[in-house]
């Protein structure tokens, strides 16, 4: 029988560094200290110095990353902030959360991503002076134009936050992402390029004053112990999950490189197929965290590549404006609603085998070869 070839695999992650993570679990146990020690405060001076920032907050989770950024811009009822709806709902419900609004843009046609004409569009409507913030979601390892969208809300006066969850070492013109705006958030779920064994999250981004104020509003406010400067609530990483990613970190360079090779080879191997293939546009670096193909075949080709045991994933089938919680009529943007019907992530994950790899190409090259 085929082995099951998985989308992401989490778990390969943790057989790959299985004795250095057994340490580092065995080293909090043993240190009797369990909730912001020293693996918090190393995981976020070496998480900071990898990316190429000051500081690094770490909260529990990439939802609250964004619901305590948007808190600490001040970010209350009244305010609105603009963002893609092709995202996790994470994205909308940390806006939510704060009492803003979210307003949606449509994305590019090809890269997926935010549509900046677009934006610039709405910020120059009246309503628009709502506008407090504007996040951009780096969708699948990819970046959004960073240099043109600062330049964008410097005018408006609206801040931006980058949703780096799925942009762990995406590069804009040789920068990171997650370093160009005042605050960047980051997810540690078990399946992103950084990946903990558990929740986690982190703020961090070229503002360090703003990134200290998350410090303050992930533990009840304090500065000083059982002093609340200001409302705060309850959002750490825990010791466990922070000595986790500190291994893991050590990895991630080399991680994203064979995640780039796997990439390269389905990009030239599947250049003949009819899939609409991921493009990456010049001056920036994709991180793969996802390998986004398009087809109007898209059902069909997941049935067949099942059938194969390779499973693949949509991210994401439902647009938010048409999801229950946040429906919108009026809502209605082609590229968004395209782009939720016809993307397909084939298994793409550091664990991958050269032999996997093939058996991927070899049964969508099929799949095509029989319709
Ligand atoms: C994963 C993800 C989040 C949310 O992160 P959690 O850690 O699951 O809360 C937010 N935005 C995007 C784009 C994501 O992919």
């Amino acid at each position: 029988m085929k082995t099951k070839i998985l989308p992401a695999d989490p778990k390969a992650g943790y057989l790959a560094a299985k004795a250095e993570i057994d340490a580092a679990i065995q080293r909090v146990l043993q240190s009797g200290h369990y909730i912001l020690g020293t693996e918090v405060a190393a995981f976020e001076k070496e998480f900071s110095a990898w990316l190429g920032t000051a500081d690094t907050a770490t909260v529990a989770n990439g939802t609250d990353a964004i619901e305590l950024a948007l808190l600490a811009i001040g970010a209350a009822a009244g305010d609105e902030v603009v963002t893609v709806a092709n995202t996790v709902t994470a994205t909308i419900s940390a806006i939510g959360s704060t009492g803003a609004k979210p307003v949606f843009v449509d994305v590019v046609a090809d890269t997926m991503l935010m549509d900046l004409g677009a934006l610039e569009k709405l910020l120059a409507t009246p309503q628009a002076e709502k506008v407090k913030a504007i996040i951009p979601v780096h969708l699948y390892g990819l970046a959004v134009d960073m240099p043109r969208l600062l330049a964008m809300a410097a005018k408006h006066g609206a801040t931006v936050i980058e949703d780096c969850a799925q942009a762990h070492g995406s590069l804009v013109g040789g920068k990171k992402a997650g370093t160009w705006a005042p605050l960047s958030t980051f997810s540690f779920y078990p399946t992103k390029n950084l990946g903990a064994l558990g929740d986690g999250g982190a703020v961090t981004g070229a503002d360090a004053a703003l990134v200290a104020k998350v410090k303050q509003l992930r533990q009840y406010g304090w500065r000083q112990r059982y002093v609340s400067e200001t409302p705060g609530r309850n959002s750490r990483l825990d010791e466990m999950q922070a000595a986790i990613l500190r291994v893991r970190l050590t990895r991630l360079d080399a991680e994203n490189v064979r995640r780039e090779a796997i990439a390269q080879r389905y990009l030239a191997e599947l250049s003949a197929t009819p899939l609409q293939l991921p493009v990456v546009p010049a001056e920036r670096t994709h991180t793969w965290h996802q390998f986004v193909v398009r087809t109007p075949k898209r059902a069909e080709l997941q049935t067949s590549l099942a059938s194969e045991e390779i499973l693949s994933g949509v991210l994401y089938p439902v647009p938010i404006y048409r999801q229950p919680a946040y429906a919108n009529s009026e809502a209605s943007f082609p590229n968004t609603d395209r782009a939720c019907a016809e993307v397909l992530s084939l298994p793409l994950h550091p664990g991958l085998s050269d032999a996997e790899v093939a058996r991927v190409i070899a049964a969508v090259r099929g799949f095509f070869e029989t319709v």
